[in-house]
This record gives structure tokens, C-alpha cells and sequence, in this order.
């Protein structure tokens, strides 16, 4: 009986197995650690007494492939946000608050309204989104200039939330796609979605339990150590002590992150640099609201760049925080916290109880340059195929890029045949 091994339990590595396990294959999904999620994942914080994830994650609702990924996997009701798209921001030097409000529709005339677009910028400084459908090589600065109120307020705080990379060094044309499937769609592509309770109740526990009832195997605590290849094809996967010999239908899909997916693949070209996200969670005494029961806000000027809240757990995001990371722990949470405050109207001086979390490869760096060293779904082995947010998706490294790159290396495995069966 043939097998697909899928290596990796990340967003990238669940959708390649719930795919090919809906198409009837038999699939082993093997995890080095010992929970699934990866870089998308929750856990019980012993000191804030609660369940967090280990950072902030927006998506939104023109994320056409994690849409059809949580009804693939029964977990539809596990997102959510406003019934419309609103994206509030408050400035924290000058403590001016707007909301962005797009409207229904492909033409974008809330641009035409001062009260829905940003304060202090022109209607046409927003044309030159355009320049991200042809970047070619250049950066967001290099198509936006950084000299503008716009910039400041709209396009540096979206490109490097997207790109978790600074908007002088970050690949433009990853900008356009987002573009393209979200606001250029209108109001109801781009509404903000989080995870109602956590990202493993909405991304990871219902596409495990929907594996295990399908028959799939799962192994944890199983790092892929080596592979063994011989005549143009993976021959056999060395997991420390245990080795799993590869018969000729096998297939193996590597859903893991660049540099170890460069260690196991010979000569493959991979991204290299990498950068940071500083998560800091705030046990708040009671439960906080931010305006318009957004679940989120943008902050400008501060150290923080955005602010959600679930329940009593403030929580803070800082992308492409390489500099920022190399400040203690209690340092980030005090300048971080003052951000908290004053757009929840608390003390500065009380700071609450607080996890801070460096995700320190949170993903690649996304230059140009970088972006150019992905690989495509197929790797130089017949029977070994790729996967994960570094991916050539032509989509910046996100959860909806994690599962189009899954669903694609599924896709690409039945087309490369194989018979169908259940793991044993
Ligand atoms: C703090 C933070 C905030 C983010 N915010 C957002 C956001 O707001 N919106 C958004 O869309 N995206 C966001 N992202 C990005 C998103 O989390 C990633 O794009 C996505 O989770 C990547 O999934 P993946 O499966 O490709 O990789 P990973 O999650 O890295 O999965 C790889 C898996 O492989 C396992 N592994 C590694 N080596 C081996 C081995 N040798 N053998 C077996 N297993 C191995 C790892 O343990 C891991 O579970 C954020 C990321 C971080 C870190």
C-alpha cells in the first residue's frame, strides 16, 4: 500500500495531509515536537494562567484557501471579526483615532470620503498601489517613496505587517497579490478575521481530529533526521533510531521551514534570511473592548504596531522587531505596555502580568533577493515535493500562503500518481 510522508505539522504540512486524506490517500504526518501548529499555535501560559498563541494572527476574509481550509476541516465558526471591514488606528504621538472603512463593491469610493480613508492624505497618494502589480525587484519604499503622511499611517505599518519585513528592504510585488484578493475586491473581501478562542482551536485541533478519524497516522516527536536517496529518488527517512524505507509509490512531502528543508535536500536553493516578531500578552483584571468591538487596533508612532484583545489578555505585536528583540523581556513589556495604556485609557505605571515572545525565524526575510531563492512545489526527486509559507507561492509568507503551498503539494502528489489506501 502506498503512503504520502508528510513531514511537519505546521499549517502548511495539516492542509497537504487533510487534502490528500479527503482525496482518499493514506498519509503519516510526522511532527518534531511534541504539538502540531507550528508557527501557529496556542498553549497554556502557566504565569498568565491561560491559553495564548504564541503571536497575534489576522487574516482576512478574501484569504480564499484558509477560508475553504477551516470548511474542509469543520472549523468555520472558529474565525471571526466585524460584519463589515473596519481597520480603527489611534496615533499615539498625536492621539488622533480614524478607522478605514472600505466599501462593498470593486470601485473604491470611501478613498473619495475623508471620514473612511486616512486623515491628511490625498486621494490619489493611494494610486500608487498600482506600482505593486509591476515591482519587478523594487521595495515598497522604492514604489511609495517613505516621505508621506500615507506612508507613515498606511503603507509602512501594512507592508511590514505583511511582508515581517521593513518597508525599505521588503519585496513590493508580494504586496500586490494581497491587494489584488482583498481591498481591490471591496468591503466584503477585506473584513478582518482572528481566531475566536485560539489559532489551535481554529487551525490545528479540528484538522487533527478530522486525520485520525480518516485513518491518517500521526507521529510526534519524530524530527526527520536524514534522507537517503538513490536514482533520482528519496529512498528512505531517517527519524534518529527509526527509518522508514520509501516503497516506489511512496511520495514525501517536506512541510517544514527553509533551513531544514535546505538540510535535507541537496543543493536546493532556499531563502536564508530571517526576521522577528515580538509578541507581548497583557493579563489584563477585566475584560478590555477596543473601539467599535474591533479586535484589533492599529498603533502608529509607538513601539507596538498592533494591539488585539481577547477577553482579559491584551496583546501586542511588533514585526520585523529584529532590533527591538535584543531589549530584556521586562524592557519590551514597559515600553510596550505605555503603548496599551493609552489606547486603553490605563495606568502606564501598573504593569500587568505579561508573557513576551521573540518568534526569532518568525518568517523569511522578504527582499527581493530572498524571494527569489524559492522553490517551487516540486523538488529534483520524483517522488519528494515542498510545502510551507517560504514557498513560491507568489504570496508573502502567511497562513493563507502556508495553505495554498499545501494544497498545491497535494495536488501536485496525485498528479504524480501513486495508488490510494488507508495507513496502517
Ligand atoms: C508571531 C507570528 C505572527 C504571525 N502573524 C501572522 C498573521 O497575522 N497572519 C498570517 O497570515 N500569518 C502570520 N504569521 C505567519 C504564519 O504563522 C506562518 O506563515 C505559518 O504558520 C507557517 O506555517 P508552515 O506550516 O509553513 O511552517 P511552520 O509553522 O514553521 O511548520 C513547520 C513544522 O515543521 C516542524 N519541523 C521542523 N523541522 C522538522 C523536522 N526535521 N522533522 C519534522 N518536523 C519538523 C516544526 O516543528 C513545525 O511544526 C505569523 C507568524 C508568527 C511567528
Amino acid at each position: 500500500m502506498n503512503r504520502v510522508h508528510v513531514i511537519g505539522a505546521g499549517v502548511a504540512g495539516l492542509a497537504t495531509a487533510v487534502s490528500l486524506t479527503r482525496a482518499g490517500r493514506a498519509v503519516v504526518l510526522y511532527e518534531a515536537s511534541g504539538q502540531a501548529g507550528g508557527r501557529c499555535r496556542s498553549y497554556v501560559d502557566a504565569k498568565l494562567a491561560c491559553t495564548i498563541d504564541n503571536g497575534n494572527h489576522l487574516l482576512l476574509s478574501g484569504n480564499q484557501a484558509a477560508i475553504r481550509y477551516l470548511a474542509d476541516i469543520g472549523a468555520s465558526q472558529e474565525l471571526h471579526g466585524p460584519p463589515s471591514a473596519r481597520f480603527p488606528f489611534l496615533d499615539l504621538a498625536t492621539g488622533e483615532r480614524w478607522c478605514l472603512q472600505p466599501n462593498g463593491g470593486r470601485l473604491p469610493w470611501w478613498l473619495l470620503s475623508p471620514g473612511r480613508r486616512v486623515p491628511g492624505t490625498k486621494i490619489w497618494s493611494y494610486l500608487s498601489a498600482l506600482r505593486f502589480a509591476a515591482a519587478g525587484s523594487r521595495t515598497v519604499t522604492d514604489c511609495v517613496g517613505e516621505d508621506s503622511v500615507l506612508f507613515r499611517r498606511f503603507w509602512e505599518p501594512l507592508a511590514v505587517a505583511v511582508l515581517n519585513t521593513p518597508a525599505q528592504t521588503g519585496a513590493a510585488r508580494l504586496l500586490w497579490p494581497v491587494f489584488r484578493d482583498t481591498f481591490a475586491k471591496g468591503e466584503a473581501a477585506c473584513r478582518p478575521r482572528v481566531a475566536k478562542t485560539g489559532l489551535s482551536d481554529a487551525f490545528v485541533e479540528p484538522a487533527l481530529a478530522l486525520l485520525r478519524r480518516s485513518g491518517a497516522t500521526l507521529r510526534f516527536g519524530r524530527r526527520l533526521g536524514q534522507i537517503q536517496y538513490e536514482a533520482g529518488r528519496a529512498q528512505l527517512l531517517e527519524f534518529g533510531d527509526v527509518s522508514v524505507p520509501l516503497d516506489d509509490g511512496d511520495r514525501v512531502v517536506l512541510a517544514l521551514p527553509p533551513a531544514a528543508t535546505g538540510a535535507l535536500l541537496p543543493a536546493l536553493t532556499v531563502p536564508e534570511a530571517s526576521h522577528v516578531i515580538v509578541n507581548a500578552h497583557f493579563a489584563l483584571s477585566e475584560p478590555a473592548a477596543l473601539p467599535a468591538m474591533s479586535p484589533f487596533l492599529g498603533l502608529i508612532g509607538g513601539t507596538a504596531q498592533w494591539l488585539f484583545v481577547r477577553g482579559n489578555v491584551a496583546s501586542i505585536t511588533i514585526s520585523a522587531a529584529d532590533t527591538v528583540a535584543e531589549a530584556s523581556a521586562e524592557e519590551i513589556a514597559r515600553k510596550t505596555w505605555n503603548d496599551v495604556a493609552a489606547a486603553l485609557d490605563r495606568d502606564p505605571h501598573t504593569i500587568p502580568t505579561y508573557r513576551v515572545i521573540k518568534e526569532r525565524r518568525a518568517t523569511f526575510a522578504q527582499t527581493p533577493a530572498e524571494v527569489l531563492r524559492r522553490p517551487k512545489t516540486r523538488s529534483a526527486f520524483a517522488n519528494v515535493f515542498l510545502a510551507g509559507d517560504w514557498i513560491d507561492t507568489g504570496l508573502p509568507a502567511t497562513i493563507e500562503g502556508a495553505i495554498r503551498s499545501g494544497y498545491s503539494a497535494a495536488q501536485a502528489v496525485i498528479r504524480s500518481g501513486g495508488s490510494t489506501g488507508q495507513a496502517g
